[in-house]
Order: C-alpha cells, then structure tokens, then sequence
C-alpha cells in the first residue's frame, strides 16, 4: 500500500498535489511519501514479532540523508556498500552499533574507516577479504567483528542483472568453501566471526528461492557449531519484491516471509539481521516528470518527457516496468491509446515504456512513473550534462526539497582546467537550471 492516489482528479502524494510540487520545483523531480516509507518499515519489523531482530536498510536503494533520518528515527540500521555509505548513514543519525558493511570490494581505507566508527559487522565475502581485514584490524589493535557472506548456489527467478546467489555470481563464498573459510577466519587475530551472511538476489516475488537458501544456512550453522564454531548472528540480506503493475503476481507479503523464517530459524537461537532496501522505499516514490513534444511515427505514437535513462535507469538497466500515471486523472469515458514514453537522451535505450495504453497526451501534460523510490534517484547521473534529479519529501500537507536540482555553474565548477590551458573558463550562455525544465 502507498500514500500515492488521485483527489478531486487531481494525483496527491498523502496531502499534497504533486502539480504544486511541480510548479514550484519544476520537473523532473523525485518524491517521497514519509508515511509510505515508515509504514513499509513497521510492517517489515512487525512480522517478525521479535524485539532484537535488526533491520538495516540498504542505503543503495535510496541513500538521501532525509529518507535515511526518517527510516532510522523508526528503528532502522543501515546496510552500506562503501565508506560514502557509511558516512550517510552517521550523518542522518543511524548509530555505528546498528550498521553492517556488506560488498565485494572494500579498500583498506574504508575497512580502517568502518572499525574507527565501530560499526555492528563486516559481511566478508572471500578468504582475501579476510585476511586484509585482519591486518587493518591488528594494525588499529582492533578486532573486526564479521558474518561470511556465503553463496547458497540457489536460483533467485529474478532478472539476471540482480540475482547474486548462483555459483557463478561474484558474490560471497563458494558454498564448498564455507567450512575451510570459517576455519581460516578462527586463526587470524584481527577477526571475530559472529555469524554468516547470505544474499541472493533483488525483486524476489516467490518464497520458494529464500526458503531454498535460508534453509541451507540454517543447515551450515548446525555443522559449523559441531565444528566448533560460534554462530551468533544469521544476517538474511534483502531481496523482497515489491508491486510494480497491478495485474502481476504479487510478491509474499512480509507476514508470509518472516513466517518462513521463524519455522527455519526455530530454536537456532541467532539473533536475525535482515538488509530489506527496495521493499521499505520502492513503492514510496514517483517521478514527476511532463511531455515536452508528441510524435506521429509510421506505425507509433511517441510521448518525449523531460525525465531520461539518466533520472530513472531502471528501465534501461533491468527492462523495469513503472506504472504511468497522469497528475490530472484522465476521467472515466477516455480512451487510450498505445504510446511508447522516452526521454531525450541520445541512447536507443532510453525509454521508459512501449506501446503502453495511455490516454491522450498533449505538451505540458505531467506524468509521474509510480514505484520510483528504490534505485531510482540513488542511480541518476548528470548524462548527456542533464542537472541531477532533485528530490522531493513530503509529510502530511508538507513538502521540502530534500536535494537540489544543482545549477549549471554548480556543475562547471566541479571541472577544472590544467594549468597550461588558457583562458580561464567563464560560465557561459545559460540562463540557471532552477526551476528546471518547463515548469
Ligand atoms: C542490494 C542489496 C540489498 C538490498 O536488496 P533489496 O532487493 O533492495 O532489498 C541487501 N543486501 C545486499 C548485500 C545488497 O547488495
């Protein structure tokens, strides 16, 4: 559920229409509804019925400091991927003791960083990774706490461009692997091992892959413990679809997964880590984005938005679908027609959806692509010298700018020329990019 929905034919985000968001921000623009995301947030912790279950939300879905403020007012810790992350996550307030580092790739710099803060755990993802986090932490004459990642080798049935628990992924330890890694873990001094960390993959809309891997690792913590190993936390990642299209499956509810989990985990007597990032903020944002030309193609209809690949890349990246929505509802005797929406990008994929029934569309009109929340701000870029996306929050019958639509000087001022080119630069031909496009 969503606080997204039409009054008096016109779209509203909870109390507020998102066509006076427009007109004073300009498109495109991101919003975010608080009570979505904070209700999404119960309801996930909720299921569990367990007071000391941790939830950190994966920065990475949508790392803005206010959504991260909000999530963690509730309750939540943080899944970083970086030291940027992690810094995000401090700077809204989310304490070190509730945020766990995962990722492939940490540089020492950023393990240095992660034990200086304190952070809850480091979920290590090979025998490498290991070792060089035990040097950092000698080094610091600290003991990094850890859960191995492991690969379950089960099949996620999502795209292939998010699924990461099949033997061929690069992520986490080969299943084969586990018992010789945790042995290597229990000699090296800057390590204490505290569990194990599985993740197997994003937009999960069938129980059946979770209960296949959480199943397996309830399986390995008995053998571990045989061997001799302490196993006090089990970090169950993320991967929760949600909705995007009315008429699809839809995806478990979290009663139904956590459920699963309790039955799996009965009497193992772990305290649980869950790393949920789409399914707290994805159906709690929009893009707002509005038609700048129509055309008349041989055999189509083409819409040409303000919004591209670069402000929402989903589609591009994952063949995503968005449900369209017009901001003034299209009443009930109107006809629709198929449309292909693109965005001006110079790229044949930058599209956003293909012969999707729309009703008439004309300059002006504003559209917002529904279930925007998670990657879609997080993954904007300034392609094609677009300003970056700003973001919009709001609460109740309040809105603010929570990030900027930075202006063109803003953006030539982080270039710089080498010395040995002259003259210096001056900002030239732009009127500001405030206000953005045509609003
Ligand atoms: C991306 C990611 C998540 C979040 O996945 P969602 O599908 O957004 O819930 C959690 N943990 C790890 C390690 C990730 O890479």
């Amino acid at each position: 559920m969503n606080h997204f929905g039409y009054r008096g034919g016109w779209l509203f985000a909870e109390d507020v229409a998102l066509s006076a968001i427009a007109r004073e921000v300009g498109t495109p623009f991101y919003c975010y509804s608080t009570a979505t995301m904070t209700r999404h947030f119960t309801v996930f912790r909720d299921a569990f019925g367990i007071n000391d279950a941790l939830i950190c939300f994966a920065v990475k879905a949508n790392p803005n400091l206010a959504v991260l403020r909000v999530l963690g007012d509730c309750g939540a810790g943080a899944d970083v991927v970086s030291q940027g992350e992690m810094i995000r996550a401090l700077t809204a307030g989310i304490p070190a003791n509730r945020i766990v580092f995962s990722g492939v790739g940490k540089s020492r710099q950023e393990m240095e960083a992660a034990l200086n803060a304190g952070i809850y755990q480091f979920n290590v993802e090979s025998e490498a990774e290991l070792e060089a986090l035990s040097q950092v932490a000698v080094s610091m004459n600290l003991v990094a706490p850890v859960a191995l990642r492991i690969n379950p080798d089960v099949d996620a049935g999502t795209h292939k461009n998010i699924s990461t628990g099949k033997a061929e992924n690069k992520f986490g330890i080969a299943w084969a692997r586990a018992e010789p890694t945790f042995a290597l873990a229990a000699t090296l001094p800057g390590i204490n091992v505290k569990g194990i960390d599985v993740h197997i993959g994003s937009q999960i809309t069938d129980l059946t892959p979770f209960e296949m891997a959480f199943s397996k690792v309830a399986d390995l913590v008995r053998d571990l413990r045989e061997k001799g190993h302490t196993i006090e936390r089990l970090d169950l990642g993320g991967g929760l679809g949600i909705p995007y299209a009315a008429d699809e499956k839809a995806p478990p509810l979290p009663d139904a997964y956590a459920k699963m989990i309790r039955r799996l985990t009965d009497g193992l007597n772990v305290r649980l880590v869950f790393e949920p990032g789409r399914m707290i903020t994805g159906n709690a944002g929009v893009l707002v984005t509005q038609v700048l030309y129509t055309k008349q193609a041989e055999s189509k209809t083409f819409a040409i938005v303000d919004a591209a690949m670069n402000d929402l890349m989903r589609p591009a990246l994952y063949d995503a679908w968005h449900e369209i929505l017009p901001l003034k509802e299209a009443g009930p005797g109107i006809s629709r027609t198929a449309i292909d929406v693109v965005g001006p990008v110079c790229e044949s994929t930058d599209v956003f959806a293909t012969d999707r029934p729309l009703p008439p569309l004309e300059e002006g009109d504003a559209l917002a692509f529904l279930s925007a929340g998670a990657y879609g701000a997080a993954q904007a870029s300034e392609y094609n010298s677009r300003p970056l996306v700003p973001e919009v929050m709001v609460d109740g019958d309040r809105f603010a700018v929570i990030r900027s639509r930075p202006s063109y000087e803003e953006m030539m001022a982080r270039e710089a020329l080498p010395s040995w080119l002259r003259p210096k630069l001056t900002v030239a031909g732009g009127t500001d990019s405030e206000n953005g496009g045509a609003a």
